[in-house]
């Protein structure tokens, strides 16, 4: 099973989607780690939660916003967010992160921590797969 992943695709999604989330992304994108595809739902609503929040910000801040990595980090999303961000925002980026420990991080099934070897959140049918995974992984590492 060939391991894909659309990250650059999404990258420029979200920068399409979320002017203002990522307003100071503008030209250099938004670094979204390879293969965790499965999350993408997960940070599209993210997304459209705070986006709602910015629109009830003042005016003159609501382009200050910028996210400088969305990646997994310790089997968990993490969503870095830069700007004025409120208590609300934070929550909301953490409850993301919370869900993303559930959710395989390929193809958005359910999945849990992996119990050997790399740092993943994985369903049952990539588990089964992993060794071809661990080749897409290392082959991805390698070309950064
Ligand atoms: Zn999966």
């Amino acid at each position: 099973m060939a391991l894909r992943t659309r990250s650059v695709e999404f990258s420029e999604k979200l920068l399409r989607m979320y002017p203002k989330l990522f307003k100071q992304n503008e030209y250099e994108g938004i670094p979204i780690m390879p293969y965790i595809d499965g999350w993408f739902n997960l940070i599209e609503n993210l997304c459209d939660d705070l986006v709602k929040e910015i629109g009830n910000l003042p005016f003159k801040t609501q382009e200050e916003f910028s996210v400088s990595e969305i990646k997994s980090k310790f089997r968990k999303l993490k969503f870095r967010l830069y700007g004025p961000i409120t208590p609300w925002m934070e929550e909301l980026v953490n409850t993301a992160e919370d869900r993303s420990q559930s959710i395989c991080q390929f193809c958005g099934e359910p999945g849990k921590p992996k119990e050997k070897g790399r740092w993943l959140i994985i369903c049952p049918v990539h588990d089964k797969y992993y060794p071809d995974i661990e080749d897409s992984l290392r082959e991805s590492a390698k070309n950064k």
